[in-house]
């Protein structure tokens, strides 16, 4: 597989505005530099042992988006060295975001996991819940958190009807939430949903980052 090749070719694929995050979890360094070296400048990766020891050898113009689940314990060592941590999806983590990051004297920038799959082993906010939340209005004392907007994730299955269904109630929560607080968060403008299976309907129902990992890497070992 000719991972120079892939992405050259998804560039091409995937409309201008749309970002490419090239998932690069369970991938080697040598393969990352393929990309690298052919543009690629944003990276994603899900397990926080693993990006830190790739963040170190990479070189430092990499925009790092951390896609996966992050425990509390694990917020930290991280702070300061992501360009998007994507996957927020509880206040609890969001506060301790902020606090790490007020602590590290830096401003970092989040969007918030909704979930709105078939499959209960998914992460994120129910949008009733982040609907909740944002009505509360702590969200107004985050002074170090950027909230950029939304990501999600749909069912994993072979009906495409249902996924378009779910990218369709995620742009629906991203616009509901950009009408009700835009005013407040003025950097939210982000709707990060599609991966290797299914981005084409992600981008036509209005995703402007996609994470695309296998179709670009290559199977997960
Ligand atoms: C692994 C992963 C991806 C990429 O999945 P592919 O099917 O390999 O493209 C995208 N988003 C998240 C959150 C992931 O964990």
């Amino acid at each position: 597989m000719n991972i120079a090749e892939n992405i050259r070719k998804y560039r091409e694929m995937v409309p201008a505005n749309v970002e490419i995050v090239a998932v690069s979890k369970f991938h080697p360094v040598s393969a990352i530099m393929e990309t690298y070296e052919a543009g690629q400048r944003s990276f994603g990766e899900s397990r926080v042992q693993e990006f830190l020891e790739k963040e170190k050898m990479m070189p430092s113009d990499i925009k790092w988006h951390f896609i996966g689940h992050l425990q509390t314990n694990k917020v930290k060592p991280i702070i300061g060295k992501t360009s998007l941590i994507e996957s927020v999806d509880s206040i609890r983590l969001l506060e301790l975001i902020e606090r790490e990051s007020a602590k590290a004297g830096v401003v970092t920038s989040i969007l918030l996991q909704v979930h709105v799959a078939a499959e209960e082993e998914k992460f994120g906010f129910f949008p009733d819940e982040l609907k909740e939340y944002l009505k509360e209005g702590s969200f107004r004392n985050l002074k170090n958190v950027n909230i950029c907007g939304i990501m999600g994730m749909a069912t994993n299955t072979e009906d495409g009807n249902r996924v378009r269904a779910d990218f369709a109630a995620l742009h629906s929560i991203y616009q509901e939430v950009k009408d009700m607080y835009g005013s407040e968060l003025p950097k939210f403008r982000h709707l990060s949903m599609g991966m290797s299976g299914d981005w084409p309907i992600a981008v036509e129902e209005g995703a402007d980052i996609v994470r695309i990992g296998s179709a670009i890497f290559g199977d997960r070992i």
